[in-house]
């Protein structure tokens, strides 16, 4: 069994997917990576759900990814007395430390006593979301005395962003140390770092996981995209956050940097995830809008690796619906003959170096030659998504020996991975990939399959041999 389609689609499970069914069926409709979402839930409430889907992938036999997304400094104001209050237009409103204090209309706490030292007047504060704006006029380390800008009701809890300012916090609270542990203890695939703002960030999150999981910086905070390339370079891959984003950034600025961010990890070669209000409306309706569709179909096109659903799948009301009109919405942009040459257009040249050349003349035989599948014999992944990269028209069959690469490369791009055991030699080399492809149901007797490998077998980097074969 394989998918028809080359872009993934990761699925966020929560309270209205937590069953082995659900999960199930959510994997037959379409789902390629499950997320864990770390801002919600107990550790046994992910383990349950871990377990679910290794036991998934045992009954499909396919591997399928985990990723653990872990909150990150979300900043958050603490309680009210009695309930809401109501924020008006023009009027003063204080934020402190006083965690004993519970909040009313004039102030509240806001317990992070790191940000008011990086507040200075002037500075906008988005609360909830983004629908209420206050300005501060005054501040000290131990307070900040606002104005409200835009008003409303204001409720526990809710979530504060600091659009514009390095706040001096590293992306990994004492929670995210604890919930990182723990997910490595499970053995998650991916594990995704919340607030990125540089790229220092992600060097002190991959000295802890030491190569256990692969990193995935959610992109989110207006400095990350200052030092765009730098974090690229550091991460794994990429998810565009525009939940968060978009409340840093007005909205209108979140398009130009979705496309800046996928073509960038296209370039680098590293998976690009496309999230958030994807299919928002179908937290409580069985069909999206047209615009919500469209939205999914435009990262297709723009060539994004994976297109993520949030609420939709794990706390909304149609949780196999959003997933199953996610797959054909991508399934059929994927058919339109202008797909090609998006995807074409935003592409950028090889690296000068054996797996870039040979990942491109790959790409180059299939635009030539009808061809069923390319090979990519890889044991860290990496020269299967090197072949992913060059966006080639045929799928890419990613072999490998490791349980933990075959899930890493279900976020990758058009890869079907597929455990196979080491090859010694170019005449098994290829047998088992013309085999593999026949067995997985990408073609038959006589048709043409191009294999990537290197030599000697089994040593890492070594991409060095391109091979034209029929499966007999
Ligand atoms: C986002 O803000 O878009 C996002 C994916 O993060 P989270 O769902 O963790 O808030």
């Amino acid at each position: 069994m394989h998918r028809l389609r080359h872009a993934k689609l990761v699925a966020t499970l929560g309270p209205a997917s937590s069953d082995a069914a659900t999960i199930r069926a959510l994997f037959e409709a379409g789902a390629d990576v499950f997320r864990l979402n770390f801002s919600h839930g107990s550790h046994a409430d992910h383990k349950a759900r871990f377990d679910l889907i290794r036991a998934t992938e045992r009954e499909v036999g396919r591997p399928i990814g985990i990723l653990a997304d872990l909150q990150g400094p979300k900043l958050r104001v603490g309680k009210f007395a009695q309930g809401p209050v109501q924020l008006e237009e023009g009027a003063a409103f204080r934020l402190d430390l006083d965690v004993d204090l519970p909040g009313d209309a004039c102030r509240v706490c806001m317990p992070h006593p790191e940000i008011f030292r990086a507040l200075v007047e002037g500075t906008d504060l988005l609360l909830d979301d983004g629908r209420i704006r206050l300005k501060v006029e005054r501040c000290s380390p131990t307070h900040a005395d606002t104005r409200v800008i835009a008003g409303g009701p204001l409720s526990d809890r809710k979530g504060v962003n600091v659009p514009g300012v390095v706040l001096p916090l590293s992306a990994l609270t004492d929670k995210d140390r604890a919930d990182l542990d723990y997910a490595l203890g499970l053995g998650v695939d991916w594990v995704a770092l919340s607030f990125v703002q540089r790229a220092e960030d992600i060097v002190e999150i991959k000295r802890i996981v030491d190569g256990a999981a692969g990193i995935v910086a959610k992109l989110e905070k207006p400095s990350a995209i200052v030092s765009l390339e730098a974090i690229v370079r550091e991460s794994d891959a990429i998810m565009v956050a525009r939940g968060d984003l978009g409340v840093e950034m007005p909205p209108e600025r979140v398009p130009s940097i979705q496309k800046r961010i996928v073509r960038a990890c296209r370039k680098a070669g590293k998976p690009v995830i496309v999230a958030t209000q994807m299919l928002e409306s179908m937290v409580s309706a069985p069909v999206p809008t047209r615009a919500e569709a469209s939205d999914v179909a435009a990262a297709i096109y723009d060539g994004a690796d994976a297109v993520m659903l949030s609420a939709e799948s794990a706390a909304g009301k149609y949780p196999l619906e959003a997933v199953r009109m996610m797959d054909r919405i991508i399934a059929r942009t994927e058919i339109d003959p202008f797909y090609r040459d998006a995807i074409d257009a935003a592409r950028s040249g090889p690296k000068a170096n054996a797996a870039d050349a040979i990942g491109s003349a790959v790409s180059q035989i299939c635009a030539v030659m009808h061809v069923v599948a390319t090979v990519a014999y890889t044991s860290s992944g990496y020269s299967a998504l090197r072949l992913a990269r060059e966006r080639p028209q045929a799928p890419i069959l990613g072999m490998t020996p490791r349980a933990a690469t075959a899930r890493r490369l279900a976020l990758a791009w058009g890869v079907h991975a597929v455990l196979c055991d080491d090859v010694t030699n170019v005449s098994e080399m290829t047998d088992v990939a013309c085999e593999t492809a026949r067995r997985e149901g990408f073609g038959a007797s006589g048709h043409t399959v191009v294999i990537a490998a290197g030599m000697p077998f089994g040593a890492a980097g070594t991409t060095n041999l391109l091979r034209i074969a029929q499966i007999s």
